[in-house]
């Protein structure tokens, strides 16, 4: 088997370098980057399987970085923030980001959150994990999930999603109406549980309910969510 590859995009070159040993030391090929411009080239040449992205660069921001790789190709995407700004993370999110960190981050974190976003995308590339053309669409009112072609629509206009948002939508949609408890939703969705990740959840489900309407999801504070939808 071949390593798996992974970019890291970090102008801090202390953190680039430790994150770097890390990864190395758990078997992954790594590459660094240091600046926007660099970072788009590097995934280009270098196609890695998972991206460790910076907000803060220079050249441009891992927002742009991030925005000008997806747009080539998709590739999951841990983003680091230097603090929990709501702003820089809706639109990372936005812009095809997976998951996120906030400055200062555990190695040992960081490389769970690495080995949880290759697991996902291997899950979602394996073959013969398509659902079957008749179970391909779910609908419930005005809401249409085609899982086959992973696109939504609501009220005849199509939303879009990124793909976790997306995996997020259809975990809500396998049991509509009931609550799904946030731990059990990053367990599922993001394959790792740490109570310091439900914010991951908390910000997609915003981006879900921007994207899809406000009423669609239902908060239970202090519990989770459930998919509003209609008998
Ligand atoms: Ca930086």
């Amino acid at each position: 088997m071949t390593a798996k590859r992974v970019l890291v995009v970090e102008d801090e070159r202390t953190i680039a370098e430790a994150v770097a040993a890390r990864l190395r030391a758990e078997g992954f090929e790594v590459h660094v980057a240091g600046d926007g411009p660099g970072a788009v080239d590097a995934a280009r040449r270098t196609r890695p399987d998972a991206i460790v992205l910076d907000v803060m660069l220079p050249g441009f921001d891992g927002l742009e970085v991030c925005r000008r790789i997806q747009a080539e190709r998709g590739v999951p995407v841990l983003m680091l923030t230097a603090r929990d700004d709501e702003t820089d993370l809706l639109v990372g999110l936005a812009v095809g980001a997976d998951d996120y960190l906030t400055k200062p981050f555990s190695m040992r974190e960081l490389t769970a959150r690495v080995h949880a976003l290759l697991r996902r995308a291997a899950r979602n590339a394996a073959p013969g994990e398509t659902a079957p053309a008749e179970a391909a669409m779910l609908r419930f009112g005005d809401l249409e999930i085609n899982l086959a072609e992973r696109r939504v629509h609501r009220a005849g206009v199509e939303a879009r999603l990124t793909p976790t948002e997306f995996d997020l939508l259809v975990h809500l949609a396998g049991r509509p109406r009931t609550v799904l408890p946030r731990e059990r939703l990053l367990a599922d969705v993001w394959g790792w549980a740490d109570a310091s990740g439900t914010r991951t959840v908390d910000s997609h489900i915003k981006g879900l309910r921007r994207k899809l309407g406000a009423d669609l999801i239902r908060t239970v504070h202090g519990v989770g969510y459930a998919l509003e939808v209609q008998r």
